[in-house]
């Protein structure tokens, strides 16, 4: 079976515990207006042009992002870094993108990893059907679950699907026994204000006992450059980045109601 990948990043220490491999998935159902891979909003595999500076000559290069690959070959590629994972207790984090958009390619490399004694984590927006999820679910070990708003309209607006599905998925899972970290990306000026803070720290709390933690992942402005080259109009407003310090507040909020915190995951 095939799948259309866009990078594998090594030695990650952000996307679950321990040393791990993350593997981006190409296509996302989602637009959401902050993106900062929107090299991987595309299913396709996806020509561009980007600009180069070589001996103070400016020039314009061909490049590809998206490659076809095996899930035997994928799984060579997980397996090199296993030493690392067994030290740290680290494992694969499959990401995107919407991982959940070639779901069969992601259930059978999440099953090989599985069989290899390999700890799986899914980093979803959970936009996505019962029936994969019910597909994927018994090979992984931990999800990675996004939480961008809790108004279905702001939700609709901001990343151009409404918050249902998701936030059903999400007590599907939890019915379901699997572990679950929330992460919260913090958009000033779009989702940070107190009504949203305090209804997804009311859901966080309501499906407590399957939250593993909750990190909080500050905006950052470093797709600027990239919504050039493949032509995406920004809707963003400029912005500067969210310095961490400035969420130290709502990680202590976030504790003192019983979860461990993570700042940028
Ligand atoms: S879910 Fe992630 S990859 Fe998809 S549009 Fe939103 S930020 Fe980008």
């Amino acid at each position: 079976m095939i799948g259309i990948i866009f990078d594998i990043k090594r030695y990650a220490v952000h996307d679950g515990p321990g040393i791990r491999t993350t593997v981006f998935f190409k296509g996302c159902p989602l637009r959401c207006w902050w993106c900062h891979n929107p090299e991987s909003i595309s299913p396709k595999i996806q020509n561009y042009t980007r600009k180069v500076t070589f001996d103070g000559l400016e020039m314009e290069v061909e490049d590809t992002v998206g490659y076809e690959i095996s899930v035997e070959e994928l799984l060579k590629e997980i397996k090199k870094d296993a030493a690392f994972y067994e030290e740290s207790r680290g494992g694969v984090t499959f990401s995107g993108g919407e991982p959940f958009m070639q779901a069969d390619f992601l259930k059978e490399t999440a099953k090989a990893c599985k069989e290899n004694g390999i700890h799986v984590t899914v980093d979803t927006t959970g936009q996505t059907s019962k029936k994969d999820l019910d597909k994927v679910m018994p090979y992984v070990d931990l999800f990675l679950y996004d939480l961008k708003h809790m108004d279905d309209a702001k939700h609709y607006e901001y990343t151009g699907v409404g918050n249902k599905k998701i936030i059903e998925n999400l007590w599907y899972l939890a019915e379901n026994k699997k572990e679950i970290t929330i992460r919260f990306p913090v958009i000033p000026g779009y989702n940070d204000d107190e009504k949203n803070i305090k209804a997804t720290l009311e859901l966080a709390s309501e499906l407590n006992g399957a939250i593993r933690e909750v990190h909080l992942l500050p905006y950052h402005n470093i797709a600027d450059g990239k919504y050039q080259r493949f032509h995406i109009q920004s809707k963003m407003k400029k912005m500067k980045s969210l310095p961490e310090e400035e969420l130290y507040p709502l990680k202590e909020r976030l504790e003192k109601s019983g979860f461990k915190v993570k700042i940028g995951g």
